[in-house]
């Protein structure tokens, strides 16, 4: 139990059953020879370092751009190497679904807390929550109320849910009355919960 992450947290507090099993795993997996502290040290850095603010960043270029839209739609991780948004090989594929103006996508994982890390960071504890994970799915519309967004009856909800190996980004729609802004004025307005679906930047 040498992982310098975990001993940050020794310190300040006891560690629930939870963090201890994930420090056993680890070191039977060290132990093992099947990774390093450093290589899991690595990876926690890489996630920590990200923010919404890497997704917002797609998006506006998404919307600037219809060509990097198109290939961001159909292979996300080599479209963000073009912004420098690096996604190692062995994590999840990551899949970009755009809202249109007849469908609006929301994104959960029913089973646990699988989110598009590699460019939101960490997600937000009512994602994880149990209410979230099921009423996503039972009742999309009604979530999405009660965080101010009534989308009209004839746009079709598709609920995406995420999985181990399978992450979503949601491409929100381009506010009217934006067409002057720059690609920086433009990611200001893209929020978190906008590209997980469960608010809209259209109205
Ligand atoms: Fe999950």
């Amino acid at each position: 139990m040498t992982a310098t992450h975990v001993v940050d947290h020794i310190h300040d507090q006891p560690m629930s059953e939870v963090a201890l099993r994930s420090v056993a795993i680890e070191a039977l997996l060290a132990e093992k020879g099947l990774l390093t502290a450093d290589e899991v040290q690595r990876q926690v850095d890489l996630m920590d370092g990200r923010t919404p603010a890497d997704g917002a960043r797609v998006v506006a270029r998404a919307w600037i751009d219809p060509d990097f839209k198109a290939r961001l739609l159909s292979d996300a991780r080599s479209a963000l190497g073009e912004l420098g948004i690096e996604i190692p090989a062995d994590t999840p594929h990551l899949t970009v679904v755009e809202n249109t103006e007849d469908v609006h996508n929301l994104v959960v994982c029913t089973l646990c807390s699988c989110y598009p890390r590699m460019l939101l960071g960490r997600p937000p504890d009512w994602y994880k929550s149990l209410a979230y994970r099921s009423r996503a799915v039972s009742d999309p519309r009604g979530v999405m109320a009660e965080f101010g967004t009534v989308l009209p009856a004839d746009i079709r909800v598709d609920v995406l849910d995420s999985t181990a190996d399978m992450r979503y980004l949601v491409l929100p729609r381009r506010p009217e009355g934006t067409e002057g802004m720059s690609e920086e004025e433009l990611a200001a307005l893209v929020t978190r919960d906008s590209m997980i679906g469960v608010t809209s930047l259209s109205g």
